[in-house]
């Protein structure tokens, strides 16, 4: 059987007109012979409605019941596809995770998708009918509905290709493909024809939300290529695959940034082994992401300081257990909630010399001040003002030609 797998993200299903358009798209595919499973999000707005009303009723709200609660948008968005290809004479019917099965293993939100089962679907198949499976959604080993982390759908789409063993796994959204940079945020920003897992996965975790970072590292494990196309416009998209299918000289293949972070400094710590774990320990217990972490060297030998970055929305939290840490003692803490993320992608770096240079220079030419550096083999992340950005994204971009 030739089976292909095609997602549609929140966009593509947005208005009853998206599905209707969108349902025109999965029988272009039945035509050419395909045998054809779908995944859908939940319509545009739909996840973020539902979550805050879960906030409105708890700030506590029970995990079980916040996956049961936002996963159900899916179940909307892919009975009215499956009925809209009905409408247009097909067989077509919907499927919730929990209906598959779709098994997942780990924490609520955040789960992972490790078995689908195939049977039902292929038997529907044979008989002509279009799956329409529920994106985000899985069930777990308590018979409980789990979802699969923000952006969850294209997770489910890469599994759904490798248990039904899929020709093609073709991801539906509202951009052409993956840009050079988020296209919304910079006009010049260039598709890309293919890129790399390595280099899609850096891209995605340090914020290009394009594709979601933990379906890439399913796709690079299952070695499943991924075609990345808009449903609104009929183009050529992006290429997801491994590097030996790649050539390519360019050194910098992307430009990722986020938006929502915040640095904390804890100033006049005490400087003696064992402190930054009092600090980080609470905060991981209470699963809060640290990222950039810099650490002064101390001018005393007595007192330093250290600088961390979070995510945004987990400030409060992290305010509240730094100061109820008995275990550690500072003078002061500077909070600032204007900073951005910035990094430079590429497989290139690995080869290349003088990259960080070229990226500290560009942006001291416009005179952006660096807050805080990281750096990985493939990736350097700067961390700098918000209100820079824009400006820091086009340097870079331009340092790096990565318009031609
Ligand atoms: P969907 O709902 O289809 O899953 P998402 O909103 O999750 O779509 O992802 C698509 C969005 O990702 C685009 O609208 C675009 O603004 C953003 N984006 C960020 N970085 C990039 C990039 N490098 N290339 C393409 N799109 C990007
Ligand atoms: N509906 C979910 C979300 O908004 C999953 C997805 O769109 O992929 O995160
Ligand atoms: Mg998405």
């Amino acid at each position: 059987m030739k089976i292909v797998v095609l997602k549609f993200g929140g966009t593509s299903v947005g208005s009853i007109e998206r599905i209707k358009k969108i349902s025109k798209i999965i029988l272009s595919y039945v035509k050419k012979k395909y045998k054809v499973i779908v995944v859908s999000s939940a319509m545009s707005g739909v996840t973020n409605d539902l979550l805050n009303k879960s906030k409105k009723i708890s700030k506590v709200f029970s995990s079980i019941e916040h996956d049961v609660l936002v996963s159900a948008g899916e179940q909307i968005s892919c009975a009215l596809i499956a009925g809209s290809l009905n409408d247009l004479g097909y067989k077509s019917r919907s499927w919730l995770g929990w209906q598959i099965p779709i098994l997942t293993i780990g924490e609520y939100s955040q789960s992972r998708i490790f078995k689908i089962k195939t049977s039902e679907i292929i038997k529907y198949l044979k008989l002509g009918g279009i799956p329409v499976i529920t994106g985000f959604q899985g069930l777990n080993s308590e018979n409980r509905v789990t979802t699969l982390g923000r952006g969850g759908s294209d997770a489910s789409a890469i599994m759904c290709a490798k248990f039904f063993k899929a020709e093609k796994c073709v991801i539906y959204t509202d951009v052409d493909g993956v840009y050079t940079t988020d296209p919304k945020t910079y006009k010049k920003a260039k598709k890309i024809k293919v890129i790399s897992y390595e280099e899609m996965l850096e891209m995605a975790s340090l914020g290009s939300k394009v594709m979601q970072p933990a379906s890439i590292q399913d796709a690079r494990l299952n070695r499943i290529n991924i075609d990345v196309k808009s449903s609104f416009l009929k183009k050529e998209g992006t290429l997801i695959t491994k590097r030996k299918n790649i050539r390519s000289n360019k050194v910098i293949r992307g430009i990722s940034f986020t938006k929502s972070d915040a640095k904390l400094t804890l100033i006049g710590v005490k400087d003696k082994p064992g402190v930054a774990a009092s600090i980080f320990e609470p905060l991981s217990k209470n699963l809060i992401n640290v990222d950039m972490v810099v650490q002064n060297i101390s001018a005393n030998g007595k007192e330093t300081d250290l600088t961390f970055t979070i995510k945004y929305d987990d400030l409060n939290k992290t305010q509240s257990l730094i100061k109820k840490n008995k275990k550690i003692k500072f003078r002061n803490i500077i909070i600032d909630k204007n900073v951005s993320k910035l990094s430079i992608i590429g497989v290139g770096m690995i080869t290349t010399p003088g990259v960080t240079y070229r990226m500290f220079q560009a942006l001291a030419d416009k005179k952006i001040n660096i807050l805080v550096i990281s750096t990985s083999e493939i990736k350097i992340s700067v961390l700098i003002n918000k209100n820079n950005l824009k400006k820091a994204v086009a340097a870079l971009h331009k340092e790096f030609k990565l318009e031609k």
